[in-house]
């Protein structure tokens, strides 16, 4: 497979083609999603050969293959609950980079408690109408596309009463605003849904059985989120994000994320290890001890990602692993933050020019403390890791049997 695969790179790569042409060509091979079957442009490779193809893609340093939430959860819960017209219609865009997808799910009073999203649709012909408000909905600014869960049915218990949708983004109904966090960016944005249309052909899945189909999107998430690695170097996807005409050597030299793992990415050991050198702290041994510390978490996570995402290949339930996976990851990052701000000392309060690097370690600092929440928070993890593998009593539930029309009297 490698010969081959370095083969068709030789072949097909050229840094003077658009990154809509190169793309073009990665899905055209199967190259974007290799890990989806082949009846969904995928060619049904295993986790090894996935990370066969990063690597080497990385060695290359090509542009990557299309990334983002479509790609990681939305492409393979098509592939998995979609009919093969979605497959076929959905995917697609994903695998060649043209669309951008976000995920609607969590509420202002819905969040780890996701099963009470209070977000209407109601049938309308062949349409369905949804009116509600979502929030922390990453990249929605950018996409054209939302994973949408809503309440269908309010006259049964809150888990049994809700349909998934991809509903299209750029329409009057649909209100995106942007929340500033305080790293200074606006990943995220408040999404308020009044009279949003979704066609019934975009209904993932029965009605009313929304919730299977958003807990594999969950797994995917969880089991994705911390995986770090790129497949060459990331370029945002999607028409709205304005690179797809752009030629590869371009965004190479201006726009790309430095590839993770690398000493340019802040929150590796090797960068760890580079700044301890600047800073004159690399022969301490409690920083060396440090430094092992989070090298070691690294290595770890990778065989632990192996792991779920072999479960998750397979078609088999990726819960407790993910939330392993998802758990080691944020304790790394924690670690990482503290040796870091350490090493940086009186100058890890600066931001902008007069900050080292920038201010970028200081902004990863500032970042951090999200991961411990997004795609289901720390404790949410250690629940499922208590319930499901150490057999501990559930979560107490008192509204789990009760139609949600009285729960949320
Ligand atoms: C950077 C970032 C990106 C995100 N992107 C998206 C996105 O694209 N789409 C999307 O839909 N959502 C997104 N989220 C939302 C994220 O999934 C939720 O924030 C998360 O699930 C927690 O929900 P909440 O904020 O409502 O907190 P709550 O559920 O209100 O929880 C508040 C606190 O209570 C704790 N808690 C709650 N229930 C329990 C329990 N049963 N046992 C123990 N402790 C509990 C939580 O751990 C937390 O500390 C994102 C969040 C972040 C930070």
């Amino acid at each position: 497979m490698g010969t081959q695969l370095a083969s068709w790179l030789d072949e097909h790569w050229d840094p003077g083609l658009t990154v809509r042409e190169w793309w073009g060509r990665l899905a055209c091979a199967g190259l974007s999603l290799p890990q989806l079957p082949e009846c969904a442009g995928g060619r049904g490779w295993s986790r090894e050969q996935v990370v066969a193809r990063d690597d080497l893609f990385a060695r290359r340093n090509v542009v990557a293959p299309p990334t983002g939430l479509g790609v990681l959860m939305g492409a393979p819960v098509v592939a998995g609950a979609g009919t093969s017209e979605q497959v076929g219609r959905l995917v697609p865009p994903l695998a060649a980079g043209v669309e951008v997808w976000c995920q609607l799910f969590s509420e202002p009073g819905a969040g780890s408690d996701l099963a009470g999203v209070s977000t209407r649709a109601e049938r309308d012909g062949d349409e369905w109408v949804v009116t509600g408000q979502k929030v922390w909905t990453s990249g929605a600014d950018v996409a054209d596309r939302g994973m949408l869960i809503a309440r269908t049915d309010w006259d049964v218990p809150k888990h049994r009463g809700l349909t998934y949708f991809v509903i299209p983004m750029d329409q009057p109904g649909v209100e995106v605003r942007p929340l500033r966090q305080m790293n200074g960016e606006a990943h995220f944005s408040e999404v308020f849904l009044d009279g949003a249309r979704v066609r019934d052909a975009d209904r993932i899945g029965d009605v009313g059985g929304g919730w299977s189909v958003a807990l594999a999107t969950l797994a995917y998430e969880r089991a994705g989120l911390s995986d770090e690695r790129h497949a060459g170097v990331n370029v945002p996807a999607g028409e709205r994000n304005g690179l797809l005409d752009r030629t590869c050597a371009h965004v190479l030299a201006h726009v790309a994320e430095r590839p993770a793992g690398s000493p340019d990415d802040p929150a590796s050991a090797a960068a760890l290890m580079a700044l301890a050198e600047r800073c004159g702290r690399a022969s301490d041994p409690v920083v060396r001890q440090r430094l092992a510390a989070v090298w070691s978490l690294e290595a770890i996570a990778e065989w632990t990602r192996g792991r779920v995402q072999a479960e998750v290949s397979a078609g088999r339930e990726a819960g407790p692993g993910a939330a392993t996976g998802k758990l080691a990851w944020t304790t790394r990052l924690a670690l990482v933050r503290d040796l870091c701000l350490e090493l940086l000392g009186p100058a890890g309060m600066l931001d902008g020019p007069n900050a080292p690097d920038g201010g970028r370690m200081q902004r990863l600092a500032l970042s951090i403390p999200s991961a411990s929440i997004a795609g289901g928070s720390d404790e949410i993890q250690r629940n499922i890791i208590g319930e499901r593998v150490l057999g501990l009593p559930k979560d107490v539930a008192v509204d789990r049997d009760v139609p949600f029309r009285e729960v949320r009297r």
